[in-house]
């Protein structure tokens, strides 16, 4: 795999441990990191032209399981973007204020302006996800949820914002080793929750649930990708050369200068 390719139907659905790694063709070293860097480049210069050129707001949605690394892809994805065009939003536990709301009212505070781009770490998928774990939502409720999710996103759309979503996908035994380490090193101890412990008892919940989500939500316009992730490496390279894809094929431009200005001069 070089490429992700959206969710298009219940076959692109894989999620099994084997689904988290990339098997062949993507070679580390050198060659990985140059490819890396050329995405992180190709979305530093894209992002000032959709900056410019002011048509749309792009949203990324990062959804995943504890340790999967969403803190991580941020990181490395967006290492070149100005951070003035960017905004970074983390959902965790609704507060009490939230939970007096509808669950779409937080995030579409948080949706991108034109102009930016709007990452998610987390989202509106743990509202469909969660419960559903958690057995406090009905199958019908969440079904409904989809409707209204498919419904939000398709007004975001309709609306110069551009969606892309991923689900970072890691295997069991990948996550056991992050959260492993999490606990021994003190420089991670911090990261370390509990209740991840609880939710890697639940993987096979979650798995449904994700499923769910992925063959419901996944629309031609607002598509979900499954990432391999891991290879935290790979994860980050296909991610940044999907959006940097996406945002290439929008035809951004800077906008044509007024023509008074080709008659004025710095003195
Ligand atoms: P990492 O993935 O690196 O472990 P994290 O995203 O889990 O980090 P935390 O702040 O530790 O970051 O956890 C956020 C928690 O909030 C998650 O357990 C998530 O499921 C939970 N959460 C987020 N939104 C909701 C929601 N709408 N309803 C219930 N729980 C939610």
């Amino acid at each position: 795999m070089t490429r992700l390719r959206p969710v298009r139907g219940k076959k692109d659905i894989t999620l099994g441990d084997g689904a988290a790694h990339v098997h062949g063709r993507v070679k580390h070293g050198p060659d990985l990191e140059s490819a890396m860097q050329h995405e992180g480049d190709r979305i530093a210069d894209l992002q000032k032209v959709l900056y410019a050129d002011a048509r749309y707001g792009l949203l990324i949605v990062l959804q995943g399981r504890d340790a999967s690394g969403k803190d991580g892809t941020i990181r490395r994805v967006f290492s070149a973007v100005n951070p003035q065009g960017c905004q970074v939003t983390s959902f965790g536990v609704p507060s009490e204020a939230e939970q007096m709301h509808d669950y779409l009212w937080r995030v579409h505070q948080a949706v991108p302006s034109r102009r930016m781009i709007g990452i998610f770490n987390r989202s509106h998928y743990e509202d469909v996800i969660v419960p559903r774990v958690h057995g406090t939502l009905s199958k019908k409720r969440c079904e409904r949820r989809y409707e209204e999710i498919n419904d939000f996103e398709r007004m975001l759309t309709d609306n110069h914002v551009v969606v892309l979503k991923f689900m970072l996908h890691v295997s069991r035994d990948e996550q056991k080793k992050r959260l492993q380490e999490r606990l021994e090193n003190p420089q991670k101890n911090w990261k370390f929750r509990e209740g991840d412990l609880e939710d890697r008892r639940n993987w096979d919940a979650f798995t449904k649930a994700y499923r769910g989500v992925l063959s419901s939500t996944s629309t031609k316009w607002a598509p979900w990708y499954i990432v391999p992730s891991d290879d935290a490496k790979v994860r980050d390279w296909l991610v940044a050369r999907c959006i940097a894809d996406t945002l290439a094929s929008l035809g951004l431009r800077y906008p044509k200068a007024e023509p008074s200005l080709r008659r004025l001069k710095v003195e």
